[in-house]
């Protein structure tokens, strides 16, 4: 018997789907019981479904400490000022709230703008856009980077359909700005990583903008490992009570327990050399170097690649475009081993996997930014190393990094370790003319970057040895630095301007405490003018302290002489978004072709004019290039922004015309002359051919002239015809006549004249001899003819 077997269906109850609401109002009921020490893992918190999938799948699953403190009041609601050290996790700390807070609020696709985060780097906005893009993965809204540098037309068209936007704040306004399709009116969060940045002078005036355009109803979260304290700042972003976590802030350090600091102190002129030595032995490395400007980046880049020191060299700063910077920055990334030049674009967020050295080969603003530029290193529980070069003017900056519980050491340099490399770089320059440019920029933008550095105890131009700097960058030649020596200039100026001015106030006080007559004080002032000024000398070194004085001599930032249209400046501000806003050119717009153009109108500049002056220095005018009329000298003359007068420039036009036709004319004319005097002399050539044939055998051209042998008399029958013609040859010879027939004698070889002349004379010689040979008839009678000879013969 075959026994079948038989399936039994087992019907279990289904497990019932929550609806939305119901999870969303759980989730939020549990927000109120979190409790930051008993969270272990991210599952202990309550998050949606989608956020703890992404965070699982992308191996997040032991939070933070900043995670674990903040996210529960981040997920209440609550506006946060958030500190913690670098590398310590503060961007999921902010992005976990955000997600959540749009999953509880239902946001879909098409309600627009719902969080903004604001960064002060491209390089860090794409990197939090691609962490959100990861953790975010199972969620359903959209995001969107926004950052300058990328193509706004693009981004114009797609930033209503934007739920999360990252951006920087220049791009940011430029879009509220410009963009009928922006729209923040329902926004629910605003974000600011790196805040102490973007609410720093250099985004001040973008930032404020922004601010203003934001809706005032908005849950506001600042990230920073330097948080700010500012009121000023607080106010500003309208917050009145935040909650502040500060989780490092009772630790003995302020930098990350793996990073090994320590700090160097170097001349100015053995930072190449040191630079160079520090790579060669650092060859397995993957190492940052942080300068103080774009274009010491760009040289020490192009230069050490031309020396080959066996390593990958990358250079990152501002004014790379923007493709070559993200490639730059992804290469770095996926590297193992590299050295990086960059500036402080560079410094904050970035989150370059195991660099293992971070170089500050030159000194940080201030021990903040010191902070930041060493946290690339040592991230997340790794270890790291920290050099920090500085001269021995800037060793005042060590005062400030102890105060900023930063653990530093001293190392000494072992001379006989520094490989030179001016000789390679003076001769590299020598055959490299681009290559000494960038040098000579290199050299002047650092000498900027110092001068233009507020913390003047730290920095110190004045103290720097610019030639043996220029000389190390291989430079023979140390390039002018205008600015510095204007500066110098002022400074003299103003110690001249405060003597007089001590010595206007010490004669006012001679004059009171003097008993003698206004009128005798006033006559003695001339000559004792000397005598007031060694006083006022006197007066100005024992009255005036330190301090004051110090004050004096001090350039602050915003003072300074420096042309803010200069690029040098631009560089060497940290900001990403120059255009938008920079400490250095406040309020600056950029100047755009049709600026420059309404300027130069403005001012009646007139590009690519050329002036000639004859030799009594007047104008020379070159009628086909400049207007000749009466009219249109007087319509330039009197020339103003007001427009075109349509009916005056027709008239001009006619007045113009006229003068064109009479040029037209005249060329016509000369190339008409020019044409008759070429078949001339053809003619002429042909002729002498004929003529040189009669005597072919007899060149007579070395013969002596026979005029000036035998004077001109000597042959009367020859002068007599064939002076006329001999006169205009010699005589005309320099002559300037416009005579066509001269210019064409003129140009007639003179042995050539000469045998024309034999050759004519002899034709005329021979018709004279005709005539002679031939009988004359007078018509009388042959004793009527004796008469008539005997009569002519009395007479
Ligand atoms: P911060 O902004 O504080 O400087 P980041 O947010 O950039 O630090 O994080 C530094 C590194 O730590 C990143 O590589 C990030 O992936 C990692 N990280 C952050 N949080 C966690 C976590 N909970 N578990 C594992 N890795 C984390
Ligand atoms: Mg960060």
């Amino acid at each position: 018997m075959v026994y079948k077997k038989r399936k039994i269906k087992v019907f279990r109850p289904r497990k019932k789907k929550e609806s939305i609401d119901v999870v969303i109002s759980k989730l939020k009921q549990d927000y109120e019981k979190i409790d930051p020490s008993s969270i272990e893992k991210f599952d202990d918190f309550p998050l949606s479904a989608p956020t703890i999938k992404g965070l699982k799948e992308n191996k997040y699953l032991i939070p933070t400490e900043i995670q674990r403190e903040s996210i529960g009041y981040s997920l209440r609601g609550e506006d946060i000022l958030g500190a913690a050290k670098t590398g310590s996790g503060k961007t999921l700390a902010f992005l976990i709230p955000v997600l959540e807070l749009l999953y509880c609020n239902k946001w879909t696709r098409s309600e627009g703008l719902a969080a903004l985060i604001i960064t002060p780097t491209r390089e860090l906005a794409y990197q939090i856009f691609e962490t959100l893009r990861k953790i975010g993965i199972h969620h359903e809204f959209s995001a969107g980077l926004i950052i300058g540098g990328k193509d706004l037309k693009f981004e114009r068209k797609r930033l209503d359909q934007c739920n999360i936007m990252i951006c920087t704040p220049g791009r940011l306004l430029q879009h509220m700005d410009e963009n009928p399709l922006f729209d923040c009116s329902n926004m629910l969060v605003l974000v600011l990583d790196e805040a102490d940045r973007c609410l720093d002078m250099g985004f001040e005036s973008t930032m404020n903008s922004i601010i203003e355009n934001l809706p005032p109803e908005r849950q506001t979260i600042l990230f920073s490992a330097t948080q700010t304290k500012s009121v000023r700042d607080l106010a500003r972003l309208s917050l009145s009570n935040p909650h502040f976590i500060s989780v490092h802030e009772t630790s003995e350090y302020s930098t990350p327990a793996g990073l090994v600091q320590s700090y160097m102190v170097c001349e100015l002129h053995d930072k190449m050399s040191l630079l160079w030595s520090f790579i060669k032995n650092h060859l397995h490395h993957k190492v940052l170097v942080f300068m103080s400007s774009c274009k010491q980046v760009k040289y020490f880049y192009e230069v050490l690649c031309k020396l080959r020191p066996g390593t990958s060299l990358l250079a990152l700063y501002g004014t790379m475009h923007q493709t070559k910077r993200m490639a730059v920055y992804e290469s770095f990334c996926r590297k193992q081993r590299a050295v990086l030049f960059a500036t402080d674009i560079a410094a904050r967020g970035l989150d370059f996997p195991a660099v293992n050295w971070v170089v500050q080969l030159d000194c940080p603003e201030n021990a903040n930014e010191y902070i930041h530029r060493a946290g690339r290193t040592a991230r997340f529980q790794k270890s790291g190393e920290s050099l920090l070069v500085i001269l021995p003017s800037e060793t005042p900056i060590l005062e400030q990094l102890e105060s900023k519980k930063i653990p530093i050491q001293e190392i000494k340099v072992n001379p006989s370790k520094l490989t030179s490399v001016q000789r390679t770089l003076e001769a590299t320059l020598a055959k490299d003319h681009i290559l000494k440019e960038s040098a000579q920029r290199a050299f002047v933008a650092y000498i900027k970057s110092v001068f233009l550095m507020k913390d003047k105890k730290v920095f110190n131009v004045s103290a720097l040895d610019t030639d043996a700097f220029a000389r190390s960058l291989g430079l023979a030649v140390p390039p002018r630095v205008r600015f510095l020596q204007k500066w110098k200039k002022s400074k003299e100026a103003k110690i001249i301007a405060k003597e007089s001015e001590d010595l206007t106030l010490n004669n006012d006080l001679r004059n009171k405490l003097n008993k003698t007559s206004d009128y005798e004080n006033s006559e003695d002032e001339p000559e004792s003018d000397h005598s007031y000024r060694k006083d006022s000398y006197k007066f100005h070194d024992d009255g005036i302290s330190d301090e004051e004085n110090d004050d004096l001599l001090t350039i602050k930032r915003k003072d300074h002489n420096i042309p803010d249209n200069n690029d040098d400046i631009q560089e060497n501000s940290n900001n990403e978004e120059q255009i938008y806003g920079d400490f250095n050119k406040k309020n600056k717009k950029p100047l755009t072709k049709a600026a420059l153009a309404k300027k130069m109108i403005k001012k009646k500049i007139k590009p690519n004019q050329k002036t000639v002056f004859d030799e009594i220095g007047e104008v020379v005018l070159d009628k086909t290039k400049t207007k000749v009329s009466d009219l249109a000298r007087e319509y330039e003359n009197s020339y103003d922004i007001g427009g075109i007068d349509i009916e005056k420039a027709k008239q001009i036009l006619r007045e113009e015309d006229k003068f064109d036709k009479q040029l037209f004319r005249e060329k016509v004319k000369a190339k008409h002359r020019e044409q008759k005097r070429k078949a001339k002399e053809a003619k002429r050539a042909e002729m002498e051919d004929a003529s040189s044939d009669d005597d072919v055998s007899v060149d007579l051209s070395w013969l002596p002239d026979p005029d000036k042998v035998y004077g001109k008399n000597n042959n009367s029958e020859l002068d007599n015809d064939s002076q006329p013609e001999s006169n205009s040859n010699y005589e005309d010879e320099d002559d300037d006549d416009e005579d066509e027939k001269d210019e064409e004698l003129s140009q007639i070889h003179k042995p050539t004249k000469r045998k024309l002349l034999i050759s004519n004379s002899n034709k005329k010689r021979k018709k004279l001899n005709e005539i002679e040979d031939e009988p004359v008839d007078t018509g009388l009678s042959l004793v009527e003819d004796e008469e008539l000879a005997l009569q002519m013969l009395d007479t």
